[in-house]
């Protein structure tokens, strides 16, 4: 399957690792950039199923985690309806739930696994190469991808919780155009999440203001922004 896939950082086509590891990956020679496979017959929704909970976290700390395919296929005829990726740097720990520990009379006692909340990742961490069966535009998916590259610069990962926060802010008024009171009507949920911080305003106003040093939002004045 490889062989059709292109690697959404450069273009190039990625390759089937070769080593004896469970898990499907895949990694660009050009870029170095390492991917992880994931597919399933569900469509995946909400939450996936991934490994252990200490590896998953000890990986985002460290930014060693890989980028993510996710893959729905129809169990009929195998066709591909859903095969998006998600870029590493939208890893943070507040996406990665912790599982119940296996039981004691498990094989592995007391293990731990995550989950990974889809739901809680803004909507350009999830790019898709092919949406309810139909395929995207190629330049799209190289667009997309640099678009959120700037979130790799942020090695802070409560800091970059933070921008998170305020991209799925911009993600749930689900427009174009929006005010900067729009975005304050998320103050109570974002004050419910971060209960130790007194200036919630002002955290929204620097990153809005990152998101458009960035080239993520363009600042029409008047407290008017749009999304590019
Ligand atoms: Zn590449």
């Amino acid at each position: 399957m490889g062989r059709e896939i292109f690697c959404p950082a450069c273009g190039d086509t990625v390759t089937k690792s070769d080593n004896n590891s469970p898990v499907l990956d895949f990694n660009c020679l050009r870029c170095r950039e390492e991917y992880e496979l994931k597919s399933s017959k569900i469509i995946f929704s909400r939450r996936i199923v991934d490994g252990a909970y200490a590896t998953m976290i000890e990986r985002l700390q460290g930014s060693n985690n890989p980028n993510f395919f996710l893959l729905n296929y129809s169990p009929r005829d195998y066709e591909v309806s859903n095969f998006f990726v998600i870029p590493k740097h939208f890893f943070v720990p507040e996406i990665i739930e912790k599982r119940k520990p296996l039981s004691e009379s498990a094989r592995r006692a007391r293990w731990v696994g995550c989950n990974i909340v889809l739901q809680s990742i803004p909507q350009t961490g999830k790019i898709f190469y092919v949406k309810d069966k139909q395929i995207q535009q190629r330049e799209a998916i190289l667009q997309t991808w640099k678009k959120t590259l700037f979130l790799r610069e942020e090695k802070e990962i409560s800091a970059k919780g933070w921008v998170l926060d305020v991209m799925r802010c911009v993600d749930s008024l689900a427009k174009k155009e929006f005010t900067l009171d729009e975005v304050y009507g998320f103050e109570q949920a974002l004050q419910a999440k971060h209960p130790g911080n007194k200036h919630i305003k002002d955290k929204i106003r620097q990153q809005l203001q990152l998101l458009r040093d960035k080239g993520y939002l363009e600042f029409k004045g008047k407290g008017k922004y749009r999304v590019i």
